[in-house]
This record gives C-alpha cells, sequence and structure tokens, in this order.
C-alpha cells in the first residue's frame, strides 16, 4: 500500500519506461522489494510467471549471460555472443506473450555483465532498438552492468556511454559499486579484499552525479552480501550502508528520503531480518538464485529415488515384469514438479519482501 492506501495497479505484461520508473518509486514508498529470479528456459519462465500470479505482485525475471545461453541450447557455440543474444531475444519475447495470458506484470532484466560481456549487452541492445522502432516499447526493461572490478572513474565512464543508449529506448540501467562476494555464473569473487565487499556511500554519490541527468537508473551497492549460500559468519551483512547511501545523496542534492532504487544481490539465504531492515533503506530488486536452483531440483531427486523401481527401463516394474512406465518417464511430470516448487519458493519471497498483495493486475 502506498501512503494513500491504495494499490499500484498494473497491466498485463513488460513493465518498461514511466511505468518501471513508477514501480520502484510505489516499493519504497510501500516499503517491499520485488524478487528478481535467474531463469534458463521456458520451465523457469513459466514458473516465475505463476509465483507472480498467486502473489498479485509483479515479477523480475533476469537472465544472466549463462542462462540467456542456456535458454538458446548448450549445444551451441557462443564464443561471438551469438547465442546468448538470441536465447535472450527469444526468453524476452516467451516473456511479452505469454505475461499476459498468465495476466502478470513482469519486469526483464538482465544479470552481471562485466566488460567482456560488453558485446553482448551490444547485441541485445541492437535487438532491442528493432523491437522498439516496431513496438514504441523496449524488448527488456532493464540491463546490468557489473564494472565493480574497476576503478569508479572507468566504471562510470562506461554506465555514463551505456546510459544514454538505453535511455534513447526507454530502459534503465543497473550498476554496480562494490563487489558482491561469492561465485555465481563462473564469476568468483570469493577471494576479493574484505573492504571491497562494502560500498562507500561517496561512491554511491559519485555515481549519482554521474548519471542523474542522463537516465533511470538502479545501484546495487555491496554491503556485505554474497552469491550462494555459505555457512554464516565469513562475511558480516552491513544494510546500514544502504542508509547511509541514501542519506549522503539526499542530503548533498536536498532531495526527499530514499532517492535511489538499490538492489539487493546475493539474497538466498538471507534471514528475513536482514531483508526487512535492507527492504526498509529502499532496496526494490532483490536477486534470488542459489535458493531456487535448489527449489527445482530437491523434488525432482525426490521423485527419481522413490520411483526408483520404475525409472530402469521403458517396461517392467515393481508392480510386474510386463507393466510399462511411460507415465513415470515422461520429463514432463518430473519437471512439472520442479517448476511447481520453485513457484511456492518465489511466492515465499514475495512473502518475506513485503510485496504480496500489493499490487493489482488489471487491463
Ligand atoms: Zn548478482
Amino acid at each position: 500500500m502506498n501512503k494513500a492506501g491504495s494499490k499500484l495497479k498494473l497491466k498485463p505484461g513488460v513493465v518498461t519506461g514511466q511505468d518501471l520508473v513508477d514501480l520502484y518509486a510505489y516499493c519504497r514508498e510501500a516499503k517491499c522489494a520485488l524478487p528478481a529470479y535467474n531463469v534458463i528456459g521456458s520451465s523457469s519462465l513459466n514458473a516465475a510467471m505463476q509465483a507472480a500470479k498467486e502473489a498479485n505482485a509483479p515479477i523480475i525475471i533476469q537472465f544472466s549471460n549463462g542462462g540467456a545461453h542456456f535458454n538458446a541450447g548448450k549445444f551451441l557455440d557462443n564464443s561471438d555472443e551469438r547465442a546468448a543474444v538470441a536465447g535472450g531475444v527469444a526468453g524476452a519475447r516467451h516473456v511479452h506473450i505469454l505475461s499476459k495470458i498468465y495476466g502478470v506484470a513482469v519486469v526483464l532484466h538482465t544479470d552481471h555483465a562485466a566488460r567482456k560481456l560488453l558485446p553482448w549487452i551490444d547485441g541485445l541492445l541492437e535487438e532491442g532498438a528493432k523491437f522498439h522502432k516496431e513496438t514504441g516499447a523496449p524488448l527488456f526493461s532493464s540491463h546490468m552492468l557489473d564494472l565493480s572490478e574497476e576503478p569508479l572513474e572507468e566504471n562510470l565512464a562506461t554506465c555514463k556511454e551505456y546510459m544514454k543508449k538505453l535511455a534513447a529506448i526507454d530502459m534503465q540501467l543497473e550498476l554496480e559499486l562494490g563487489v558482491t562476494g561469492g561465485e555465481e555464473d563462473g564469476v568468483d569473487n570469493s577471494s576479493v579484499d574484505a573492504s571491497r565487499l562494502y560500498t562507500q556511500p561517496e561512491e554511491v554519490l559519485a555515481a549519482y552525479e554521474a548519471l542523474k541527468d542522463l537516465g533511470q537508473f538502479t545501484v546495487a551497492a555491496a554491503f556485505g552480501n554474497t552469491h550462494g549460500v555459505y555457512k554464516p559468519g565469513n562475511v558480516k551483512l552491513k544494510p546500514e550502508i544502504l542508509k547511509a547511501s541514501q542519506d549522503k545523496v539526499a542530503e548533498v542534492h536536498s532531495l526527499p528520503e530514499k532517492p535511489l532504487a538499490l538492489v539487493f544481490h546475493g539474497g538466498s539465504g538471507s534471514t528475513e531480518g536482514e531483508i526487512t531492515e535492507a527492504v526498509s533503506y529502499g532496496v526494490v530488486k532483490f536477486n534470488i538464485d542459489t535458493d531456487t536452483q535448489w527449489a527445482f531440483t530437491q523434488p525432482i531427486k525426490k521423485y527419481m529415488d522413490e520411483n526408483d523401481g520404475y525409472l530402469h527401463s521403458q517396461i517392467g516394474n515393481p508392480e510386474g515384469p510386463d507393466k510399462p512406465n511411460k507415465k513415470k518417464i515422461d520429463p514432463r511430470g518430473w519437471m512439472h514438479l520442479g517448476e511447481k516448487q520453485v513457484v511456492k519458493r518465489l511466492v515465499d519471497a514475495f512473502g518475506h519482501l513485503g510485496a504480496t498483495d500489493k499490487f493489482v493486475f488489471e487491463d
């Protein structure tokens, strides 16, 4: 609910442009955030949309470079990013078509792109510009650039350059400041110096000043958050860094509280208290990958174990040597168990993030 006590109304489909700006502003006012789920194909895309339907809240669907490549098929060579561009475009079109059938609003995003992945973003922007010309709206809502391993000036200089291209087709940028710890999608930050896991408010201010006149953006500021789920104790979460960053920008530029839309990477394994605190400081996007991977795999493992006697041959099981196993073998049966568990995990996430039932989808 916003201060006036009303829910945000959203049209089914992909949320872009000013609607996305309004959505993130509403999230900050209503103190809620949206789960951002890393999809890899139609199974996970559809689970995401079903979760949004059950929670009555928009979901953020994001493709990592590896996820986009996987959607195109691991068979394809990706040395020129051709497969990951095509996989991203195909996945985005899947959402444009099916979100309206599910009756849900979706934010479409791409995850970490370090400098070596800029050709992937360039390819997606080329396709995005064509889509924008045809339809008047962008293909994706936003792209992320993660140049956090570079000096701040270089990170921001490249963000400025891309911000202009994104703004020209009504898209937003997500940038990263400081380093998210751990390992994800082949990028290993598990041995990065601990001080780099905490962003300085001055860095957030510098980013704001570099980008504020060029377009719309969200900030993934590191506050000890880590990709993957590990034993607690190695790195301490300091959500107060997010508050200090918001306060710094608001004070220097005489803005109302929480001027920035913030992103929480590595949300898997976080406690409800940590989540609530981060959301209260203006986190609108909460990335969850490892927990949903676990959710997908775990019921399938259980199914395989429980039906072991039916899965060694096409004919013959504990009920008799001539009994067929077709129904147990059909991948649609066991894959759907994974899909349903992902929906459940995402619906739980909407609840922890305070987003459940704060929205109305209407045509
Ligand atoms: Zn991340």
